[in-house]
């Protein structure tokens, strides 16, 4: 659903861009609870939904999630932390929360121990590790299957260069440390990221089923992780989520039919559920000729949405006039923000090439709207340049509700400390 028409927007969810932006400053991210409710029903065929909730983490959406019957991946002691107090609990059937990544950092075992937390290990060490913290941990091996898929060199998931998981060959052995252990090793989980390329998805289930036979009836859940893809560009097509299900069904099936017996399908999506259902609003505070390039110089930057600066990514942009003006003319702009750092540019590519955006022509004062800002947003929002993180506004039924106040400066700078001989 997008509910966006790109170039030339006014409301969002219902509401005034203008009025929102008066209400609560610039720039600030607003998430359409709508949106993310849809996108949680298109998954249900799944038995188990459960939302990677390092997409974006607020307290708000976790309850929002809570309330959909969806439940979490933790993937720190600090996500854990955010899963407890949006209610998740580790001990529901399935577990409101699974703990995954591929080391165990101080805070991590201590909240695994616990909290007694289900584990997703990507790393074979690990498995000794969760024995030790807690005997009879149920596990869940992350496994590499060989190859992998991603958007970048940045998001790739597998293959010998990834980080994540357990080697595909290593997977008895680590059965064996797991009966060592003494842990419940019950689970698979294949994070790879599908694209919409359903050739390679086939080639991950058939990964999967190769690796079940290993497990026998020991198997109870396998997940197919998340990694579905959204449509930053109109023109990119939209994953067919049935047929998503349907290529996993079928190799649940298979892995049911070999272990004879019943097994849970899991799904992990993060960016999916959430990444359409929010705009970030910016207001243009200076625009200027450099040569012949026009640029808009926004008062949100990549301390803000730093995914066009890390990776080169797209976004929708609208323009909103701040009086109400009708936009007609357009022209080819580069997008900025206020960081001191060539980097901090919205319209780039891959490799930080700045390119130009067709958009309308605008004033000082006039809004940017961002579009499809609600994954690895504001969540991967930083205080650079010592810039207040952004509020976060949930829109419903035509109400805003703030779900992460502006940041105060007292916040930022709590910790910091001056020694006494330099004061
Ligand atoms: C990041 C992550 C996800 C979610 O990835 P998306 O691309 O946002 O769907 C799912 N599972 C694991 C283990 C992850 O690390």
């Amino acid at each position: 659903m997008q509910n966006l028409s790109e170039n030339n927007m006014d409301r969002f969810a219902g509401m005034s861009i203008v009025d929102l932006a008066r209400r609560h400053g610039t720039p600030f991210f607003a998430y359409d609870r709508a949106v993310i409710e849809k996108r949680v029903g298109e998954l249900k065929q799944f038995d188990v939904i459960r939302y990677a909730q390092k997409a974006s983490s607020n307290l708000g959406l976790l309850a929002l999630m809570r309330k959909l019957g969806v439940v979490v991946d933790a993937v720190s002691a600090g996500e854990v932390e955010r899963a407890l107090r949006a209610g998740f609990r580790p001990d529901s059937n399935p577990p409101g929360i699974v703990f995954t990544a591929d080391l165990f950092d101080a805070d991590a075992a201590e909240a695994v121990r616990a909290h007694r937390l289900e584990v997703n290990v990507g790393s074979p060490d690990m498995i000794t590790q969760v024995g030790k913290l807690y005997p009879g941990a149920p596990v869940i091996l992350r496994i590499n299957p060989g190859f992998g898929h991603g958007h970048s060199r940045k998001t790739n998931t597998g293959g010998e260069w990834s980080k994540h998981g357990i080697w595909h060959s290593q997977l008895e052995e680590c059965l064996k440390l797991g009966r060592e252990a003494g842990v419940k090793i019950h689970g698979l989980h294949m994070h790879i990221g599908s694209g919409t390329d359903f050739e390679h998805l086939a080639q991950v289930c058939g990964s999967m089923v190769r690796a079940a036979k290993l497990l026998g009836k020991d198997l109870e859940v396998i997940s197919a992780g998340g990694g579905l893809p959204i449509p930053y560009r109109k023109e990119q097509p939209r994953i067919d989520t049935a047929a998503y299900f349907d290529l996993w069904d079928k190799a649940r099936k298979e892995i049911e039919a070999n272990a004879g017996r019943a097994v849970r399908l899991e799904v992990e999506p993060g960016r999916y559920l959430v990444a359409e259902s929010c705009v970030l609003v910016t207001q243009i505070r200076s625009i200027k000729k450099v040569d012949g390039n026009v640029f808009y110089m926004v008062d949100a930057g990549f301390d803000t949405l730093v995914r066009p600066a890390m990776y080169g990514s797209y976004h929708g942009i609208s323009v909103v006039a701040a009086d109400g003006r009708a936009l007609a003319e357009e022209q080819d702009v580069v997008v900025a923000g206020p960081l001191c750092e060539s980097g901090d540019v919205f319209t780039q590519e891959e490799g930080g090439v700045v390119v130009t955006r067709r958009l309308p022509v605008a004033r000082i004062g006039d809004y940017l709207v961002l579009h499809d800002a609600g994954a690895y947003g504001a969540a991967m929002s930083s205080n650079y340049n010592t810039r207040r993180l952004a509020p976060e506004i949930l829109v419903a039924d035509g109400r805003d509700t703030v779900i992460r106040a502006r940041q105060t400066y007292d916040h930022i700078l709590q910790f910091e400390r001056i020694p006494d001989d330099l004061k």
